[in-house]
């Protein structure tokens, strides 16, 4: 019998949200717009190349990122996604014994990319349904190599604002890695939940996580990336698989950084659907917290699986975590009307 990692066998496998044909898929935090109009352009015309390899050090990518963000481009990254990333940086910072610590519940990758990378994760309860820094960084030892801070987090939608996550950083110590996740970004108001990028910048220690899966419209593309001290990114690099980010992917993630306008007029309709959704719910009588992404959090508790099973009877597809709360995404207006007219018509079950 083959030795396999206990660790790894133990684990808990990655749930990716459900595909039925013809149903409304509002469970995976995807954007429901379909590819940015420069993008299907300039995929279309790039097919022609692809018996090639892309190039590995994604010249083109990190240059456009790099003028995007204002940053030199030995501050960026890139990956096959942003969970590629979570995964290079992991890898950077691996030890024997090491641990990574992270609010739970927040993004299912970090305890399953945790383990793979051969370290153990520590996951700090959140309170009212918002990471506790305090805890946190209570929560940091001798053996921590990375803290993941997913903002706003996943799935309960909720932020940490700038006077906790700057106290957060100046307590936590400097060798070890603070990564700031967030996939969400586009999503959330400036005003609620900092741009850590901005506030950041000059730690030697701290590694800001990007994706172009969300309001890009690219998650079936995969990119991601990450901006951090450049000592830390070169380490970053080297753990990618090599040619992972393929060259439609590169090509697709400069063309959409180019579609400003397209995107913020996206992201706005997204934002003012959520206000509806949410609005809807808590009329609903549904006590939820407000959203700073694209999607919104129902914590049902027990009655959370019962809930996305009644909405699959109706053909819309949201993530339950079963026990603790419903994830649902912002669709199309009229996917979320339906989602809707769903929610209205439940009765919880009786217990
Ligand atoms: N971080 C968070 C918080 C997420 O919710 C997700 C996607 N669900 C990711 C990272 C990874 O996204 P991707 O790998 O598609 O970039």
């Amino acid at each position: 019998m083959v030795l396999l990692r206990p660790s790894l066998v133990e684990l808990q496998s990655y749930v990716p949200g459900r595909k039925l044909p013809g149903a409304v898929v509002l469970a995976s935090n995807e954007c429901p717009y379909g590819l940015l109009p420069e993008v299907a352009a300039r995929v279309t015309e790039l097919t022609g190349g692809l018996s090639r390899y892309p190039d590995m050090g994604a010249t083109r990518l990190l240059d456009a990122l790099a003028a995007h963000h204002g940053v030199p481009a030995e501050r960026i990254a890139v990956g096959a996604g942003s969970s590629e990333v979570c995964g290079q940086l992991l890898h950077a910072v691996s030890a024997p014994d090491g641990e990574v610590v992270f609010g739970w519940r927040s993004f299912e990758a970090y305890p399953i990319l945790t383990t793979v990378a051969g370290g153990t994760a520590v996951r700090v309860p959140l309170r009212e349904h918002v990471q506790d820094l305090d805890a946190m960084a209570a929560a940091v030892t001798r053996r921590t190599r990375l803290v993941f801070v997913c903002n706003p987090n996943n799935p309960t939608s909720t932020p940490v604002g700038e006077a906790a996550l700057r106290a957060f950083v100046d307590r936590v110590p400097e060798q070890v890695l603070i990564v700031i996740d967030e996939a969400y970004h586009e999503y959330a108001d400036p005003a609620v939940v900092p741009d850590a990028l901005a506030l950041f910048g000059d730690r030697p220690n701290v590694v800001v996580l990007r994706t172009f899966s969300k309001a890009y419209a690219l998650a079936g593309l995969r990119v991601g990336y990450c901006v951090g001290p450049p000592g830390v990114i070169a380490q970053v690099r080297k753990a990618q698989t090599p040619f992972s980010v393929s060259a439609l992917a590169q090509e697709a993630a400069v063309a959409a950084l180019g579609e400003h306008e397209e995107v913020a007029r996206r992201v706005a309709v997204t934002v003012g659907e959520r206000d509806r959704v949410t609005r809807a719910l808590r009329a609903l009588g549904h006590d939820l917290p407000d959203s700073q992404a694209n999607f919104v959090w129902l914590p049902l508790g027990a009655d959370s699986a019962g809930f996305a099973a009644h909405c699959l009877d109706g053909g819309v597809i949201v993530r339950a975590f079963p026990g603790e709360g419903v994830r649902v995404t912002i669709g199309l207006p009229e996917e979320n009307s339906a989602f809707l007219t769903l929610a209205g018509d439940w009765t919880p079950t009786l217990r």
